[in-house]
């Protein structure tokens, strides 16, 4: 079989795989039916390609530029699709206009071949062009942007060499050029073939690699986000300390944590009902988040309890933060919910120290202020003090459980 041929069959195969990740696994829909007809069209071109004589055969002619143009030009849009990047109408009525023009020109003047030639280098070029620079910002998206020399910018500057020097040398025709060029055995045409087909590989796996990257990147998103507030969950926030708390022990840079507490919270659900309850939630959640520094991380810990990771932070530090949180958080006002309801905070605040041994003695600690504060009236932000743990031991001898336990 010629190679051609062999190169159809595989081009038709990705053809398959992108059809059925996009309809059977639902993997961006429309791109990867995009993706399907590019490798189809191109499959097409191919086949073509191959057939003995194509090039005496008007029909043959434009199957094979409507198959290669065509093919470029549905990749880019499946690309563009994937990162929902518009594509003008110029874009798609250029392509089309050349493609016509290549026929047309075929059809009167038949010897223009090095104008063909440069129309149609022209309209790949620029569709593998849009193309690099779609996948450059999509890995760069997901997580991988060196991936973009090896697989976008370098298949694409060969195959860019190779088209466009076949015009420009079939017209000034020096040496015989045009004959070895435009023959179908040539050692050109095998490298240009080469080139195109490894551009086309290396395009498909920077695909699966947007994709893959695209979904990992979502799992991990759903991982560690809560749903209700938006704000980072329990798993991504001890994750976030415990790093902290190895760097504390390799450099002593101190680091805070706030255990925060909705104050009376079942009484605003159980007056308001659950669904203002979640408001207020959301709400507190937005409040923090606004007082707090680009590089702090509120969380919600569990229930209307939330963890507010203070990296770099000094104990005065941490308290200034958590009083500003509270003051915010008192003054929210929640008229769309209720007028006359007004919603507190109680937060118990720690500062790592050199005998913390692990991420929870310095969470436990915080949790023991946070005790103090609810037990002192609420609505207050507590140290950890002699005080905090005398009133701790307390608890722990009249009542197993206390209130914030999670
Ligand atoms: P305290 O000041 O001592 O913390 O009193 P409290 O009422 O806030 O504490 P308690 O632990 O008795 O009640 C917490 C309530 O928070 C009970 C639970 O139903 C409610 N809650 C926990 N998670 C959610 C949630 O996601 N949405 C809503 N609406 N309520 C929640
Ligand atoms: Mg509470
Ligand atoms: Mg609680």
């Amino acid at each position: 079989m010629n190679t051609m041929i062999t190169l159809a069959l595989q081009l038709l195969l990705y053809s398959v795989t992108w059809l059925v990740l996009g309809w059977v696994f639902g993997v961006r829909r429309k791109a990867g039916f995009w993706w399907s007809a590019a490798f189809a069209a191109l499959a097409v071109g191919c086949w073509t390609a191959g057939q003995p004589n194509w090039q005496t055969s008007t029909g043959a002619v434009a199957l094979l530029n409507l198959g290669l143009i065509g093919g470029f030009y549905c990749l880019m849009r499946g690309l563009a699709y994937m990162g929902r990047y518009p594509v003008s109408m110029l874009e798609t009525i250029t392509p089309l206009a050349m493609l016509a023009a290549i026929l047309l020109l075929r059809l009167a003047a038949p010897d223009l071949v090095a104008v063909r030639l440069l129309l149609f280098s022209l309209c790949v070029g620029w569709c593998v062009v849009r193309s690099a620079w779609l996948i450059k910002q999509l890995l760069a998206d997901v997580g991988y942007p060196g991936l973009f020399l090896p697989l976008g910018l370098a298949p694409v500057l060969i195959l860019l060499a190779l088209l466009g020097v076949r015009p420009f040398a079939v017209a000034l025709d020096a040496g015989g050029t045009a004959a070895y060029l435009l023959a179908t055995d040539s050692g050109y045409k095998d490298l240009l073939v080469l080139a195109g087909f490894l551009c086309l590989m290396l395009f498909n796996l920077a695909m699966a690699v947007v994709v893959i990257g695209g979904l990992v990147q979502r799992l991990r998103d759903i991982s560690t986000t809560d749903v209700l507030t938006q704000l980072p969950n329990r798993r991504a926030v001890l994750d976030a300390v415990t790093h902290e708390h190895d760097r504390y022990r390799r450099s002593g840079r101190p680091y805070s944590v706030l255990v925060i507490d909705v104050d009376f919270f079942k009484r605003v659900n159980d007056t308001h009902g659950h669904a203002a309850g979640d408001q207020v939630l959301i709400g507190v959640a937005h409040t923090m988040r606004t007082c707090a520094r680009d590089t702090d991380m509120v969380a919600r810990f569990g229930g209307e309890e939330f963890l507010v990771f203070l990296p770099d932070t000094s104990e005065e530090q941490a308290f200034t933060m958590g009083e500003r949180m509270r003051g915010a958080v008192s003054a929210g006002q929640h008229s769309e919910l209720a007028p006359q309801l007004v919603v507190t905070i109680s937060a118990g605040l720690a500062t790592v120290a050199p005998d913390d041994a692990t991420v929870d003695e310095v969470i436990a600690r915080a949790d023991r202020a946070l005790y103090q504060a609810k037990h002192q009236g609420r609505n207050q932000v507590v140290r950890p003090s002699a005080t905090t743990d005398s009133l701790w031991s307390e608890s722990l001898a009249n009542q197993p459980s206390h209130p914030t336990s999670h």
